[in-house]
């Protein structure tokens, strides 16, 4: 068959959507297609791996090792694929290539010029990708909002790829925000009109308008998008605000978008969503369950993006509702009168030293309360370290990121890490195998020996430790192949104590969740 190409544009304001938006439309055609997504940044940085999750949500780590945008977590948990990196452009990754190119002397005696050199490395990308992949249909998503300067070269390329594909395989579609202001009693559609308009500048009209709503947008509203911005009525849905983003595709289907896209694309479609819908409805239903996150970047839920997503699917799929409350482990005093209503604990992935002493004060606290407890990575790292410290006596355990001089360095850095200056792309990134110990609870949970995670850090549980910890009584439930790194650890006689050095969070999906996080929250459902 050949591709298909559905291209996603914003325009308004930013954070509404596009990444679901986009990823929705891939759950709904993913049945019978072979679908990849393409996402577009238009930040300086190669990857978002060096920044900090406050700035830009968390940092999703692909099976190849790959820090990409969150909307990744997206694209993996709607579509039930695993994206590559190659997948997300940057105009860090764009310049980079593009000087190294000259600087070679590809291209010279030229100019080197935005058009046609820049928006033909980036059109040439996207078809290579679509190539190799040998992709049905692409969802190619360009970040920010039309009119944002560092996105205009893309927008110039996705302009472009109508002629090289043709009018019959690409499809234009906008997310706009249609707000209902207070007071006003009616929707408005001038900010729509406006960033249409943007666009239109820019030569794309666009075959799909979807309106990002707090009320459905009513049939006279319709009416007015499709006039002033030049696209058939039915051609303008709804993006209605929902509580589960994981009904957004089920919204989508009832809006019609299956027809919209059959037509435009002239291509068969069908869906079926019968058991992502069951198990949508099951969310949020049943006995509360307190979970508590708690972690440094409080700032910004979406650094916990993952993390949250893994817990919604082990509601879907217990029955239960669960609650997350976020705590800051900075300057934190007293871990009982923050756990007071608490089932489980989970200390997520995190860097340096801040908020490190509030989270040891959390696990140590979790460990003698028997509070089921969930580490993930440095929440790994840091309850070995209170380990060590309450239970096997050792003075001032510490891991050598937060204080290099301990005089017991039961976490260090790897050593094969020791030596890496760059900060971008180096630390052990991707999934790793883990081979578990039978009669754990890992082990159960998995239901399998050989198991992997994907990994994102730079410390290690020190191998000289191993034995005075194992003979205190922390199990090792998993190690590397090779026996040299821990990969989980787990406590007996307490009903959930785990820590995983990788982030199952991850490859958690709506269809299936991750095991340690089924497990966790059904300990902490039986509180
Ligand atoms: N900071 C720790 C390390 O680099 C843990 C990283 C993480 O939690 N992802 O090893």
């Amino acid at each position: 068959m050949v591709t298909k190409w559905i291209v996603f544009s914003g325009g308004v304001i930013s954070g509404l959507g596009k990444g679901i938006a986009s990823a929705s439309v891939g759950a709904l055609l993913s049945k019978k297609y072979k679908i990849i997504s393409l996402k577009c940044d238009g930040y300086l940085n190669v990857d978002p791996g060096t920044m900090n999750p406050v700035e830009h949500g968390e940092v999703f780590v692909l099976e190849d090792g790959g820090e990409v945008d969150m909307d990744f977590g997206h694209y993996e948990r709607f579509l039930n694929i695993n994206c590559k990196s190659e997948w997300n452009l940057t105009m860090g990754k764009v310049f980079d290539i593009i000087r190294k190119k000259e600087r070679k002397g590809d291209y010279l005696g030229k100019t080197v010029q935005y058009v046609p050199h820049v928006t033909n490395l980036i059109k040439d990308w996207w078809l290579s990708v679509a190539e190799r992949e040998k992709a049905d249909i692409v969802l190619l998503e360009i970040g920010g909002t039309v009119g944002d300067i560092e996105n205009e070269l893309y927008i110039e390329a996705a302009r472009q790829l109508k002629n090289h594909v043709g009018e019959d395989n690409i499809m234009y579609s906008h997310l706009t925000y249609v707000p209902l202001p207070f007071g006003v009693k009616e929707q408005k559609t001038k900010p729509t009109q406006q960033s249409v308009n943007l666009l239109r500048q820019r030569g794309i009209i666009p075959d799909l308008i979807i309106g990002r709503c707090s009320k459905p947008l009513t049939d006279h509203i319709k009416e007015k998008v499709a006039t002033y911005c030049d696209v058939k009525k039915e051609a303008v849905i709804s993006g209605v605000d929902v509580d589960c983003v994981y009904k957004i595709p089920l919204v989508f289907e009832k809006e019609g978008i299956l027809k919209i896209i059959k037509d435009k694309l002239k291509m068969k479609v069908s869906s079926d969503l019968r058991k992502w819908k069951t198990l949508v409805e099951n969310i949020g239903k049943g006995k509360l369950v307190r979970i508590a996150i708690c972690g440094k970047y409080m700032k910004l839920e979406d650094s916990y993006a993952s993390v949250v997503e893994a817990l919604k699917h082990s509601d879907a799929h217990l029955g239960c509702k669960v609650e997350i409350s976020f705590i800051e482990t900075s300057g934190l005093k007293d871990a009982k009168k923050v756990l007071e209503n608490i089932d489980g604990v989970i200390v997520p992935g995190g860097f340096g030293k801040r908020g490190s002493e509030g989270k040891i004060k959390i696990i140590k606290y979790c460990r003698e309360n028997k509070i089921p407890f969930l580490g993930l990575c440095y929440g790994l790292q840091l309850a070995t370290v209170e380990f060590a410290r309450n239970v096997c006596d050792l003075k001032n355990s510490n891991s050598t990121e937060i204080d290099e001089k301990t005089e017991n360095p039961v976490i260090d850095i790897l050593p094969e890490q020791k030596e890496v200056l760059d900060k971008g792309g180096t630390m052990r990134l991707g999934s790793y195998p883990a081979i578990l110990k039978r009669n754990t609870k890992v082990f159960s949970l998995y239901g399998s020996e050989k198991v992997s995670e994907r990994h994102r850090h730079r410390y290690e549980v020190n191998p000289e430790y191993l034995e005075i910890l194992e003979s205190n009584g922390l199990v090792f439930s998993g190690m590397s192949p090779d026996g040299r790194l821990v990969e989980y650890i787990e406590l007996k006689d307490h009903p959930f104590f785990v820590g995983c050095q990788g982030h199952p969070e991850l490859k958690s999906s709506l269809l299936s969740p991750a095991p340690l996080f089924y497990g966790f929250v059904k300990a902490a459902l039986g509180r």
